[in-house]
């Protein structure tokens, strides 16, 4: 079965929803990023600063208690709430109802960046997507993947998008690491079957799979990418883009492809390691400029 490489010109032919000069913040579309712990307070930082630069208009963030003040001043552009918080520092399951209602006024929602532990945000996960309301575009990153079972994922068949890199993929299927690692690609296609999502294999290459059987890769990028946050700064830029009325696969493609960009940026200018995942996102709206 054939594989479509990630393009400019593959991109420029599947072009981005246009943003009309008058449109309203609410218009650009508004994002919930949900994660979060106690010992890594940042990764829903990262999330949300690249959904804002990927022009998404209105931002809100659900993170664990303790963590939301210093979140709420070091982003000043988005709603913080304050989640009840495990002893462990995790988000409670208890938080699920005020999950709710943050997202039934999201276009778009990222679930699972800085979450440590499978088992509490799988639960929450299979909580938020069982009683969501309305037909946000659904992301779900890092240890949310872990726990996802099918049936709650395929309430949002169409709407959902998964971004889990070897480790986690190996923990959604339930097989080797190995194993999916030497076929990184039948590893992207089978859980975006089983899971009925689009699928993103994250990797030094990353493959993108659909449930309907269609494949993308992507080998733009470099090792500098393989840095802590980088996943990050992904979920929020496929997130961003669902946002302003991408349909997930197209958001999804336009996502990888500027992450990856960015990092060649960021090489040329810094060097071909050492960059941080926070410069990531400020490449992110000359990359979408010059790709118009
Ligand atoms: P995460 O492991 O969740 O932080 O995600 C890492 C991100 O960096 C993913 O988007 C990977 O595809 C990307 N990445 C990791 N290693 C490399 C590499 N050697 N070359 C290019 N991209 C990479
Ligand atoms: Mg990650």
């Amino acid at each position: 079965m054939s594989v479509t490489e990630i393009s400019p010109e593959w991109l420029r032919a599947n072009p981005l929803p246009p943003l009309p000069d008058a449109a309203s913040k609410d218009e650009r579309g508004r994002v919930l990023v949900v994660g979060g712990a106690a010992e890594v307070p940042g990764a829903v930082l990262l999330a949300a600063t690249s959904a804002l630069r990927a022009g998404a208009g209105k931002m809100q963030v659900a993170t664990v208690a303790s963590a939301a003040p210093g979140l709420a001043l070091a982003m000043p552009e988005a709603r913080v709430i304050a989640l009840k918080e495990t002893a462990e520092g995790g988000i409670a399951p208890a938080a699920a109802p005020r999950l709710s209602e943050a997202a039934a006024r999201a276009d778009a929602i990222a679930f699972g960046p800085g979450m440590l532990d499978a088992e509490e945000a799988g639960a929450l996960a299979r909580a938020l997507l069982t009683k969501l309301r309305g037909e946000p575009g659904i992301l779900l990153d890092a240890a949310a993947v872990c726990g996802l079972e099918p049936d709650s994922a395929g309430r949002h068949a169409g709407r959902l998008v998964l971004t889990p890199h070897a480790g986690e993929m190996a923990q959604l299927l339930d097989r080797p690491r190995e194993e999916l690692e030497a076929e990184p690609l039948e590893a992207a296609r089978e859980a975006a079957r089983r899971f009925r999502a689009v699928v993103v294999m994250k990797g030094g290459v990353s493959f993108v799979a659909t449930p309907q059987g269609l494949a993308f890769s992507c080998a733009r990028g470099n090792v500098g990418l393989a840095t802590s946050g980088s996943g990050d700064t992904l979920a929020g830029a496929i997130t961003g883009l669902m946002a302003r009325g991408a349909p997930p696969l197209l958001a999804t493609l336009w996502g990888v492809f500027i992450h990856a960009v960015a990092g060649e940026r960021l090489a040329r200018r810094i060097g071909p390691v050492g960059y941080l995942a926070r410069e990531l996102p400020g490449e992110f709206p000359g990359i979408l400029a010059e790709m118009d």
